[in-house]
């Protein structure tokens, strides 16, 4: 455990340093409050002890910067010790409401030390394991369960984030809808285990295929999800026509190559899907515009004949 202490007596560092050196922990010095909070910026200890009164900038001003730079990441949090003389009542208030979470006075025991840094490193392992449980819930909520892959709502939240920075660079969008075709008549003649089996490799497939565009250079950005029942969604953010529509050729044969016998999906007999694809070269206006087209383009694959890519184009295209 690394410790930074920021003071400008250089007879309380020596001295409390040793003390922490002897418990076992790393210690960093700073001689005054924006030395401090540079030096945490940089090193990122894990409990900063702060003098308060010092040259430059006081404790409470570095406990102040120390929580601004908290504050850009999420669940950072380091627990702040004021190191006290005999102090008033009123400067200890402003220490905590400064961001200091405790005080500690300078003639304290070897003891008293200790037992505050144990208290401190306690409510920073319970906020550890309460920021794990958070991320594991976090991706419980994101991932489809029957599949592994973004759910749709993931999908509804990374598109709009990923769509309002497109409109605002200006750059293109894409959006490939995937509907696997009779797939109803796959669950009746095989059973739906064998129905959920066939979603989870297409949907390998997909989350392969949104990989290997990314890979390839084809989009900065490319986020595949199971939108719904045997539907798909492969967005792809940034880069060049060709590369999208590549893709969306690419996905329908890789669907394909699953070869997933489907004896009631003439006359191919195998799994197939169909795709509904739009592009826009400046993302503009509202996310649904691009839903919209996408699934119009999709309704006309099935109608023409599915196991097909219909892509929208602009009247005059
Ligand atoms: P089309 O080619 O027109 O898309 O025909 P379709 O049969 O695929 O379309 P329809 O919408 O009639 O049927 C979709 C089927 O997908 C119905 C449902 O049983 C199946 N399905 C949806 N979600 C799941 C799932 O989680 N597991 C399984 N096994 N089947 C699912
Ligand atoms: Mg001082
Ligand atoms: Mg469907
Ligand atoms: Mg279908």
């Amino acid at each position: 455990m690394k410790v930074l202490i920021v003071d400008d007596s250089a007879a309380m560092v020596a001295l409390l340093a040793s003390r922490l050196e002897e418990l076992g922990y790393a210690v960093v010095v700073a001689a005054n409050g924006q030395a401090g909070a540079d030096l945490f910026a940089t090193c990122r200890p894990d409990l900063v002890l702060m003098d308060l009164e010092m040259p430059v900038l006081n404790g409470y001003g570095a406990t102040r910067l120390i929580r601004a730079i908290e504050a850009r990441q999420r669940w950072a949090w380091t627990p702040v010790l004021f190191l006290t003389a005999a102090s008033s009542e009123d400067s200890l208030v402003t220490a905590i409401e400064a961001g200091a979470d405790d005080f500690i006075a300078k003639s304290a025991s070897e003891e008293i030390l200790r037992a505050k840094m144990q208290a401190m490193a306690r409510i920073a392992a319970l906020r550890n394991d309460l920021r794990a449980a958070h991320e594991q819930l976090e991706g419980i909520a994101n991932r489809d369960g029957l599949t592994g892959i973004a759910n749709r709502r993931a999908l509804d939240q990374w598109s709009d984030e990923a769509w309002a920075r497109a409109v605002e660079a200006a750059s293109s969008f894409s959006l490939l809808m995937v509907d696997l075709d009779n797939f109803k008549r796959f669950n009746d003649a095989y059973g739906h285990l064998a129905g959920d089996d066939c979603l989870r490799a297409i949907a390998e497939a997909i989350a392969e295929t949104a990989k290997q565009a990314c890979d390839r250079g084809v989009c900065d950005m490319a986020i595949s999800a199971r939108y719904g029942g045997e539907e798909f969604a492969l967005l792809l953010s940034g880069g060049e026509a060709d590369g999208y529509r590549d893709t969306a050729d690419h996905l329908v044969r890789r669907i394909r190559q699953c070869a997933i016998a489907h004896d009631h999906n003439p006359p191919w007999g195998i799994v197939t899907a169909s795709v509904g694809g739009c592009r826009f070269e400046r993302a503009q206006g509202h996310i649904k515009a691009i839903f919209r087209a996408a699934d119009a383009c999709l309704y006309r694959a099935k109608a023409e004949g599915r196991n097909r890519v219909v892509h929208h184009t602009s009247p005059g295209e």
